[in-house]
């Protein structure tokens, strides 16, 4: 293990929690409300704030700490949907249905902002843009196909850069070009799940932390602290739905394949490096099917470099030396950096590559953000909130979607370090050949 990456006291956790840990709540276990959320991230909680607007008593339930899931892990890159307007969604549903899911998808994005703007949330918020490297020429092309599709849902430009242009846009000749998209923004996650449950709070919900759903039956919800009734029940669980103690959902546990991802921070850098590296603070990522996203911190002084490190159960201290190899082959100044912080959480995929929201055997659900769930997952809670309300004025094109499962699955992918080879294998083959 080349212990000389990490920086003396170096932390196995969320760089983000230095600012926002999630804290402990208190509260104790209502025994009635009207609308019990399962899962304290952001689906929940904005679930639980739009239901409190409506005027609907609502209890939010983790078994952790609320925000402490990918909630308060993740890159804090805002975007609407660039996943799902990249996937082969017009061939799987044809035209004119791909249209009605990607306006779905695209809706994630101003709303997102409109919260933050409404509650006040100080969570860092810019819109600063994305710029997606391609790691081929082929894939230039591909993104080139894609971009109009992408403005159109976001309804803001898109530019392709070709790899003369692309030092503008990122420090490094590493990728053939790429696609600057300006439906992106960049936030605090901690700072954001903090703010969203403070919202939810203000407006209302109790919010129970230290709390594990252990069974869901028509309008009882079974904890390991006694039993919860409620009319409505909503499961909000995503990447966490199904551990070693069980799952509070297992038809909702069968369509999640939770999947980890790694992120690790540098230590304090010189601005002006960060500012080569990434001109405007910039988010960005790039095409490979392993893929990686990197941005500098909020107060643009860190590189925070993620990727889906291990297919395997590594932690985050085995998983570091591979993401800081790569951060150092896209940019060589960093070689020598120390980090200070590396940490991993769980984000969720579908079989189907589609968020969704719906309602089965009486229980609600929302999640599945395909590892893009800041913006995702807070419209997702907010829809199926209005949906549980009987409040939704429009058909909302995720809703009860046909959800697959695979035979036999039960929620624990046994089958991701296979793909995740075939994936790394995938992306070397075709860098060899570009
Ligand atoms: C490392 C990482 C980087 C990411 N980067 C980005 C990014 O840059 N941009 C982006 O858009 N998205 C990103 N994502 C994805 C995004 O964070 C998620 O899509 C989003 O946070 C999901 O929110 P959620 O509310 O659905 O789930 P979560 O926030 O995961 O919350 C689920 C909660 O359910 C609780 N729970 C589970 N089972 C039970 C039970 N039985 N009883 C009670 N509670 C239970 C868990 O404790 C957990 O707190 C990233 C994710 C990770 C992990």
């Amino acid at each position: 293990m080349p212990t000389e990456i990490f920086a003396p006291g170096f932390k196995s956790r969320p760089w983000w929690w230095e600012a926002a840990e999630p804290p402990d709540r208190d509260n104790a276990l209502p025994r009635q409300t009207r609308v019990a959320v399962v899962g304290g991230g952001y689906a929940g909680l904005s679930a639980a704030l739009t239901l409190r607007r409506l005027g609907h008593e609502v209890v939010v339930l983790d078994a952790e700490r609320i925000g402490w899931g990918a909630s308060s892990r993740n890159g804090g890159m805002v975007s609407g949907g660039l996943k799902v307007a990249r996937g082969p969604l017009t061939q799987r549903y044809g035209e004119a249905r791909a249209k009605e899911i990607m306006a779905a998808c695209g809706g994630s994005f101003p709303f997102i902002e409109e919260t933050i703007a409404r509650e006040g949330i100080d969570c860092d918020y810019k819109r600063v843009g994305r710029f997606v490297g391609a790691w081929t020429p082929k894939h230039y092309r591909v993104l080139e196909a894609g971009a109009a599709r992408i403005a159109e849902m976001s309804g803001l430009p898109t530019t392709m850069i070709p790899r003369e242009r692309q030092r503008e846009f990122i420090g490094t000749d590493h990728y053939f070009g790429g696609m600057h998209a300006e439906a992106t923004g960049s936030l605090h996650p901690g700072k954001y799940a903090r703010g969203l449950a403070a919202a939810a709070e203000r407006a209302g919900a109790t919010l129970v932390d230290g709390v594990r759903v252990t069974r869901i039956e028509k309008n009882i919800v079974y904890t390991d602290q006694g039993e919860l009734h409620a009319e409505q029940v909503l499961t909000a669980t995503n990447g966490y739905s199904l551990d070693k103690r069980g799952t509070a959902n297992p038809w909702f546990a069968r369509r999640m394949v939770p999947l980890a991802s790694y992120i690790i921070a540098t230590e304090e850098l010189d601005p002006a490096l960060i500012e080569k590296l990434f001109p405007k603070l910039r988010m960005m990522s790039d095409t490979k099917l392993v893929l990686n996203y990197f941005r500098p911190s909020p107060d643009g002084r860190r590189v925070l470099w993620g990727g889906r490190a291990s297919f395997a159960q590594e932690t985050p201290e085995q998983a570091a030396p591979r993401l800081y190899d790569t951060m150092c082959d896209v940019f060589p100044e960093l070689r020598g950096v120390k980090l200070t912080h590396a940490w991993n959480g769980n984000v969720a995929f579908t079989f189907d590559y589609l968020p969704h929201i719906g309602r089965q055997d009486d229980i609600f659900y929302a999640g599945g953000c395909q590892g893009s769930g800041v913006a995702m997952a807070t419209w997702l809670g907010h829809n199926v909130a209005l949906k549980m309300a009987g409040a939704a004025n429009a058909p909302f094109a995720l809703d009860d979607l046909p959800f697959p499962t695979r035979p036999f699955y039960n929620g624990a992918p046994w089958f991701l370090p296979i793909v995740g080879n075939w994936y790394r294998l995938k992306d070397r083959l075709e860098r060899a050949a570009a």
